[in-house]
């Protein structure tokens, strides 16, 4: 077992101790029920066929069908995966939707594909897994380099072999194949949302001023978070992706992050699918760094929305942010937490702070199925309600318990999952 996984089934044991929850009830719900692995060949333009390892883990389906994203990353692994659909059922059932959990991957660099290459093999993904997924079975969603595109190509090879179209198969579908509106922001809508809520609630003093914010990652969530953080009147100081970070020449300026957004799409496509620019080529004014030295800036807000374990025992007693705004899943490794907390740092944990995006992915489903389209405005109306109220039921469960926000999500997740599970045991339904 890896050590992201392992740090997720201690967050899982710790609240079944709290719960006094039966071994056995344990046992079945940490447990993946069906782990599938696989290769998909690939004619690559060269001609050469080569194969990419492939993965689709559904962890739990106690509260309705398997749900969650599908990862393109030359690092994707089993254990990786595991990992991130056992934390989609906590998420799922944190702020009550009726879905369960899972998560898919292929271990590839899509930025090494052609557009031809990269169609061909998301649409051998879903040959591979199609049997195992549906509308009422798993609907899969993007995650790490996977775009509206991508599902675009997903949902129609699905379709296809269905013979009629199936926009409830998958969701993060283009507005124009009747995806949801609010789907592209809400991930980092709904952080933003439960980061106000958090400094209200945890650090009124902020309300004063225009707090500083550091944030890894300029993706889906991580530049939508930038651009709606900056326009609530907060300082971006640092910003980074894969290939580095930047910060301003001047101490703590802070950055414009809709210009570097805007310079980024202008500097072209790789495979008409990702753009190819950086954070790092917009020098003009900045200084560039490290993702490690961003992470260590002295911030109010830190915010890692890239990938897991970036904030880990070799860095975590140089974190210097106030608040830690998980948006990535995972991001805080093994003894990191408790060193944290012991520098008084709050976490908003990622089931918490990022489910924002399998919220609205449920009211696309949602409206799929009942072939009713509602304006962005009634859509993210009522995700922030859902998101809002679980995050009031976790500080209350935090504040009773004197435990942790995360020890009070997962409490909160782990009690909904395990309450059904008796009762469909009960019935005979599993
Ligand atoms: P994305 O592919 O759109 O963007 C990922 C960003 O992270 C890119 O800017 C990339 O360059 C950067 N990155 C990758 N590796 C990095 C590294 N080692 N150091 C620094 N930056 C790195 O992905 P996304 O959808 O924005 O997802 C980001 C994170 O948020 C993931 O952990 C994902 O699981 C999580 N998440 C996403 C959603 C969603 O709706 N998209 C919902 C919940 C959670």
């Amino acid at each position: 077992m890896n050590d992201f996984l392992q740090d997720i089934q201690k967050h899982v044991e710790i609240a079944a101790q709290t719960l006094k929850l039966n071994p056995e009830v344990l046992e079945n719900i940490k447990t993946p029920n069906r782990i599938l692995q696989f290769i998909i060949p690939l004619k690559r333009d060269n001609g050469k066929v080569e194969t990419y390892p492939s993965f689709r883990i559904q962890h739990s389906n106690v509260l309705g069908p398997y749900k969650g994203g599908i990862r393109f990353s030359p690092n994707v692994n089993l254990e990786e995966v595991k990992a991130l659909a056992s934390i989609m059922a906590w998420k799922t059932s944190l702020i009550g939707l009726p879905f369960g959990g899972a998560k898919g991957g292929i271990q590839v660099d899509p930025y090494k594909l052609s557009r031809r290459e990269l169609e061909d093999l998301s649409r051998g993904y879903v040959r591979a897994i199609y049997n195992f997924i549906g509308p009422d079975i798993d609907i899969p969603a993007p995650d790490i380099n996977v775009n509206p595109q991508i599902i675009s190509w997903m949902v129609d090879e699905y379709s296809k072999i269905e013979g009629k179209f199936v926009p409830a198969s998958f969701t993060g579908k283009p507005i124009n194949i009747e995806g949801s509106k609010g789907r592209e922001i809400a991930t980092a809508y709904c952080g933003a949302v439960i980061l106000k809520k958090i400094i209200e609630d945890y650090f009124p003093k902020m309300l004063n001023k225009s707090p500083t914010v550091a944030i890894q990652g300029f993706g889906n969530v991580g530049a939508n978070l930038a651009r709606i953080l900056k326009r609530a009147g907060f300082s971006i100081i640092a910003l980074s992706d894969a290939k580095g970070a930047i910060q301003s020449i001047s101490k703590n300026k802070r950055l414009d992050s809709d210009t570097i957004y805007q310079c980024i799409k202008e500097n072209g496509m790789i495979a008409n699918c990702y753009y190819a620019g950086s954070v790092c080529g917009h020098t003009q004014g900045l200084q560039l760094i490290s993702n490690a030295e961003l992470l260590e800036k002295e911030v109010d807000i830190l915010v890692p929305a890239a990938i897991e374990g970036q904030i880990n025992e070799n860095n975590a007693d140089r974190i210097k942010a106030k608040i830690i705004l998980e948006m990535a899943n995972g991001p805080t490794a093994g003894e990191a937490e408790e060193i944290l907390e012991n520098k008084g740092i709050l976490i908003v944990p990622d089931i918490l702070a990022n489910a924002g995006g399998v919220a609205v992915s449920y009211l696309e489903w949602f409206q799929n199925i009942e072939q009713s389209y509602w304006p962005e405005i009634d859509v993210l109306e009522r995700v922030e309600k859902m998101i809002v109220d679980a995050y009031e039921e976790v500080k209350k469960i935090a504040i009773e318990r004197k435990v942790s926000l995360r020890q009070a999500a997962y409490i909160k997740a782990i009690e909904r999952v395990a309450r059904e599970f008796n009762l469909k045991k009960a019935r005979k339904e599993i």
